[in-house]
């Protein structure tokens, strides 16, 4: 049995009330919370319903009792992508981002022994970006969460070398979370854009970063990606024939081979599938790894890992993916908790 703690490190959460920002700011796309009596939601924009969600979504005291049933002492707690509001003007992205991080404070600060923070920041915008990291990282999150694109930029582009930077010198966590997928009109039926377009996402953006020498110029940078890394690990024997056999369309910027990368980035447990965890594990290790649900969403793993301990794992792996691989990917100490 493994002896440690459980820490949650890929948790969704909304403030319940959302300030109608389309009518305060005089353009759509922002998203809104429209209440109903039997304590559910639509997340909408505009008229336009994207999802139903529970009060799970938004009321601390519930999740806290839900991961008391499923024995997991801490949720690491980030906004639902489709808040980051990237597409508006960056003053406007500034004052959601902050609206959204003040939320998550606030609910860490009332639950310091349930809760630890991610912010999000106004990317359309560097400069706002670092003011508000800055910020967030004075008030005692611990990361970040960002979208696998920028408004369609791959994560390569030299204008987020500040971000990695800053991110490096304050000892702020990266995770970084698949969006605006792409292909998304093409590909609406059947749910792909979620079941299909997000672990191409993921594996789009890790792919640019690590091609681009990201990882290299910030040793020190803790990156997480989502989903297990969605399609990269599965696919890295491709991306790294592809490197040797095409060096003059793939290694323009780093002459390293992608492998080399494993062990140098984290990525959570999601997988619903035992046998690839276990092939993630052969290939980056469990200190690579950390516990990750999704929660409250129905694709999700809300059983928060249990399948991680019905694998017959070695207790040092479960542990790892429980507890040490949160605990270095978010720079803090088991006695900080
Ligand atoms: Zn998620």
């Amino acid at each position: 049995m493994a002896n440690c703690i459980k820490i949650d490190t890929h948790t969704h959460i909304l403030p319940k009330h959302v300030p109608d920002f389309a009518k305060k700011f005089g353009y759509e796309g922002f998203v809104m919370l429209h209440h109903h009596d039997d304590d559910t939601a639509d997340m909408k924009m505009g008229e336009k319903f994207f999802r139903r969600i529970e009060a799970n979504s938004w009321n601390p005291e519930i999740r806290k009792e839900e991961y008391a049933e499923n024995h997991t002492q801490y949720q690491v707690i980030c906004t639902v992508p489709v808040m980051f509001a990237y597409f508006s003007k960056p003053k406007h992205g500034l004052e959601v981002a902050k609206f959204l991080n003040d939320d998550i404070l606030n609910t860490v600060d009332k639950f310091p022994k349930n809760y630890i923070g991610l912010g999000t920041l106004p990317l359309q915008d560097i400069e706002h970006s670092l003011e508000e990291l800055h910020r967030i990282a004075s008030l005692g999150m611990h990361g970040i969460q960002i979208g696998s694109n920028i408004n369609d930029e791959n994560l390569s582009e030299p204008k987020f070398n500040p971000l990695w930077e800053a991110c490096e010198k304050l000892n702020m966590a990266v995770m970084i979370h698949p969006w605006n997928m792409m292909g998304f009109d093409s590909i609406r039926k059947y749910w792909l854009p979620w079941l299909v377009g997000m672990p191409a996402e993921t594996a789009r953006a890790a792919a640019s970063m690590i091609f681009s020498g990201v990882f290299d110029r910030y040793p020190k940078l803790r990156v997480m990606f989502s989903h297990a890394g969605g399609s990269l690990i599965p696919t890295i024997g491709r991306l790294e024939h592809g490197h040797r056999c095409r060096p003059d369309l793939v290694a323009l910027d780093n002459p390293n081979s992608p492998r080399d990368y494993f062990g140098k980035f984290w990525v959570d447990s999601i997988t619903h599938d035992p046998d690839l965890l276990h092939y993630i594990i052969r290939q980056i290790g469990s200190k690579r790894i950390v516990l990750g649900s999704d929660y409250p969403f129905p694709l999700g793993d809300l059983k928060i890992g249990r399948y991680i301990e019905q694998m017959g794992l070695p207790t040092t792996d479960v542990e790892n993916i429980f507890q040490n691989a949160p605990l270095e990917w978010l720079g803090m100490e088991l006695k900080e908790l």
